[in-house]
């Protein structure tokens, strides 16, 4: 089985101890492509220099909403510098976090939607994080336009999922999915149209109900195909296929 985890952040000081071995676990799970979101630009160069001799390994670069403190205006010609110089398969992760305290909605907005822009100016898929703003990302989605992507972790209603897809947009889903009370995101998952959705891990983020409490790695990936196709009644390889296919159309990868 040859499965793509569409979301992880294996540039992350996690993973600093061991990250050859945490890239051979996912190689023998049959991870055959990791998108790696960047989340500052401080990170920018580390994430470039890891995938830079590894086929298998995809930067998108981008300025992620939790880090809002880190970020500076400066920093938006400069991912347009980098988008331009270093063709990445996305850009991102980028969003809005009105889940966590003492992120300006208004800057994260400013943010969010310079960010956007970029993504149609160069015509790059966008990586989006949406925590408890589903509907302010819809909105900047709409305000901007004409662009392509996935909200990573998608936690929204069905009815907002909908939006999404007609906006242009796939849902990723990971750990999340794999608990038993997640009953609206097991049941979105069970009957949404497969083409509009990616697997991911969010590693080290976001374990799994089968490793919970842990760090988690791309390898894992398998575990949300596996708890896919048991919600879905259909076979892991029909889920690794389509979602292989979705995420290799979106970010352009090598088939
Ligand atoms: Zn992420």
């Amino acid at each position: 089985m040859r499965l793509i985890d569409s979301h992880c952040h294996l540039d992350a000081a996690e993973f600093d101890a061991d990250r050859e071995a945490v890239i051979a676990r996912a190689r023998a799970a049959g991870v055959v492509h990791q998108v790696i979101p960047a989340v500052e630009a401080a990170g920018w160069p580390a994430l470039h220099a890891l995938c830079r001799d590894a086929p298998d390994l995809h930067p998108a670069y981008g300025l992620h909403p939790m880090y809002l403190a880190r970020h500076r205006e400066e920093h938006l010609p400069l991912l347009r510098e980098w988008l331009e110089r270093e063709h990445p398969v996305a850009v991102g992760e980028c969003g809005l976090d009105y889940f966590v305290d003492g992120l300006d909605h208004a800057t994260q907005q400013h943010c969010f939607e310079a960010q956007l822009r970029l993504a149609r100016e160069f015509d790059l898929p966008v990586i989006v994080h949406a925590r408890r703003a589903v509907d302010a990302v819809i909105a900047s989605i709409r305000r901007v336009g004409r662009l392509r992507g996935v909200v990573h972790s998608f936690s929204g209603s069905p009815e907002q999922a909908r939006q999404l897809w007609n906006a242009g947009f796939l849902i990723g889903l990971g750990g999340p999915v794999t608990y038993d009370r997640a009953q609206r995101l097991r049941g979105l998952v069970a009957t949404m149209p497969l083409e509009y959705l990616l697997l991911e891990t969010d590693a080290p983020d976001q374990p799994d109900a089968a490793i919970r409490g842990q760090r988690n790695e791309p390898a894992r990936v398998s575990f949300i195909c596996r708890t896919i196709a048991q919600l879905r009644g259909e076979t892991e390889d029909g889920i690794a296929a389509a979602t292989r296919g979705n995420a290799t159309r979106l970010f352009g990868l090598p088939a």
